[in-house]
């Protein structure tokens, strides 16, 4: 058994990398990136704060 050859982690190869993600801000329209490690994010164009389940 080689337990330890799976804890470790090559850093070329992270499967959870996080990535941004376009959502349309509820308020002025405006597309905003939230990061999917964040939960929201502040509108670039009138900061109001979006979140992933806004449309
Ligand atoms: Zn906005």
């Amino acid at each position: 058994m080689k337990d330890r050859a799976l804890e470790e982690k090559p850093a070329c190869s992270v499967k959870a990398a996080p990535f941004p993600e376009a959502v349309a801000c509820p308020q002025c329209g405006s597309e905003t990136e939230i990061w999917s490690d964040e939960t929201d994010a502040a509108c670039t164009s009138c900061g109001c704060k979006v979140d992933h389940t806004t449309c």
